[in-house]
């Protein structure tokens, strides 16, 4: 998964930085994949066997993440992929094979960052540009300072100070309460964020440096804001945490810090278009019905998108090979959507719940796997208890191989939120963490080698026989928006993937 929960658009970009976990020890080993002794003659047998015995996933997700490389909404990279996808799915012989426009905004092409410090014998030290923001043009020099404003208002309190320094964004030593809540939405913090910028741009401040929320030397990106042209924009990036605790350190020391910032990412001239790949098979008795599967191709760029999100791609593309393989044809349509965007706010899924707003009655149900390699133990029902029990049907040929859960928590963070919005079933798969949320997540660590084949075959596993039972079931899913759920007992420390 990826991108910033609704309920975390109200906070600052430090606190975002800081809001994960981090990690004290290392994750604890996964719980094992329990083992099928034998495949029983049903629809339900044949896929769980063939996926077994056949899968693919692992090859796709290593093609994505090895070959390709990480995917940003916008790259070049992204549009390879799609093309790749595209290809997939007529080979594992869907029909309908297309993508869908929506407007983005700008594109951001990573460059090359650095930072030594030009005092204390020039240490020199990670740091990775925050992507949509502007670059520094070469390099820039200052003086470092501590800014731990969290609002506008605090900011103003360093007014006459900022011209020609680097500001030091994140307080690892912040005891303060936290602000109270404010009311007025994502529009008025993205405004309040816009004046912080504007009155940094204003004071002459050349660039800010913000804490990763990793420890253990991760960086983790995020955020989403910055694809408008017209909005103010600072060169910024973040440091991992040990060499940023120690520029705090060094400050702390009341002798004057100086460091060299070259920050290389650019933005692209022009706003873009960024599109969605979708693919289907069509239903034997219920064409007009659609189970809809997905994952989300684009990805954050420090590592290389492997666990967030080609893991869910790839086994949304085995469905369709695991479908064609055994003859089986749904009831129901099977369609496979792979976004992008997602990272950015769930800019594909939102675009494409907007464009079939007319449509979404016809969906019976939404699954999304985002949550990295680890294997499927049931799913996010929302808050939707009238779905339990056909879900429970749905899932019930699995529940030999650890797919049981059916929490009514909500996790807004992935793809399948925007359809539970609009009144659809539309529900995220529960994984084993494996070291998603304390590694791979948005950090450097996202490659191949952290696959583990045995859940990640699992979950294909899951995926493909929860659509084929949902697609064939007599009953159809209620729907309805809810009121909004609380996110209780969130599946991440964060409430995102
Ligand atoms: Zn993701």
């Amino acid at each position: 998964m990826p991108r910033i929960p609704a309920a975390l658009f109200g906070l600052t970009l430090a606190t975002l930085l800081q809001a994960q976990s981090p990690f004290a020890a290392a994750p604890p080993a996964p719980s094992p994949v329990p083992v099928l002794k034998d495949y029983p003659d049903t629809p339900a047998g044949k896929l769980l066997r063939d996926i077994k015995e056949h899968a693919e996933v692992v090859a796709r997700v290593e093609y994505l993440a090895d070959v390709i490389g990480p995917r940003l909404t916008g790259s070049d990279q992204l549009r390879q992929a799609q093309a790749w996808a595209k290809a997939e799915m007529t080979r594992l012989g869907a029909v309908n094979v297309h993508e869908e426009a929506y407007d983005f905004g700008l594109a951001w092409t990573r460059g090359v960052d650095s930072a030594r410090l030009l005092t204390h014998n020039g240490i020199r030290f990670r740091v990775d540009q925050l992507p949509w923001t502007p670059g520094t043009r070469g390099s820039v020099q200052g003086e470092l300072i501590l800014v731990d404003a969290r609002n506008l208002e605090e900011l103003r309190a360093f007014k006459g100070q900022l011209k020609g320094r680097i500001l030091l964004r994140t307080n690892p030593d912040d005891k303060r309460p936290p602000l109270p809540r404010r009311g007025g939405g994502l529009e008025t913090y993205q405004a309040e964020q816009a004046a912080m910028t504007q009155f940094l741009l204003d004071e002459g401040a050349l660039a800010t440096l913000s804490m990763s929320g990793r420890k253990n030397g991760l960086s983790f990106t995020t955020g989403g804001a910055g694809r408008d042209p017209k909005k103010p924009a600072l060169p910024a990036a973040y440091a991992p945490q040990e060499p940023y605790k120690m520029l705090v350190r060094l400050l702390a020391r009341k002798e004057p810090v100086k460091l060299e910032l070259s920050l290389g990412g650019s933005c692209s001239a022009k706003p873009v278009q960024a599109t969605n790949v979708v693919g289907e098979i069509p239903g034997r008795e219920l064409p007009g019905e659609v189970v809809i599967v997905g994952g989300h191709l684009d990805s954050w760029d420090l590592g290389t998108g492997a666990t967030d999100n080609a893991t869910g791609s790839s086994v949304a593309l085995e469905v369709l090979r695991a479908f064609q393989a055994t003859g089986l044809k749904p009831r129901r349509t099977l369609r496979v959507i792979l976004w992008s965007g997602e990272e950015q706010g769930l800019l594909g899924s939102r675009a494409y719940v907007e464009a079939h707003k007319d449509a979404m009655d016809a969906i019976q149900a939404v699954l999304v796997d985002d949550m990295g390699t680890g294997m499927v133990k049931g799913f996010t029902l929302q808050g939707r208890e009238n779905c339990r029990g056909l879900m429970a049907q749905a899932i019930a040929p699995l529940n030999d191989l650890g797919v049981k859960e059916l929490s009514l928590r909500t996790m807004n963070s992935t793809d399948h939120a925007p359809f539970d919005r609009a009144g659809v079933p539309a529900f995220a798969a529960i994984q084993e963490p494996v070291d998603y949320f304390l590694g791979t997540h948005h950090s450097q660590m996202d490659y191949a080698d952290h696959l583990v084949p045995d859940q990640l075959v699992q979950g294909a596993q899951a995926m493909a026989v929860t659509a084929w039972e949902l697609a064939e079931m007599p009953a159809r899913l209620p729907h309805g928006r809810l009121p909004t759920q609380p996110v209780a007992g969130a599946i991440n420390p964060q409430g995102r993937p």
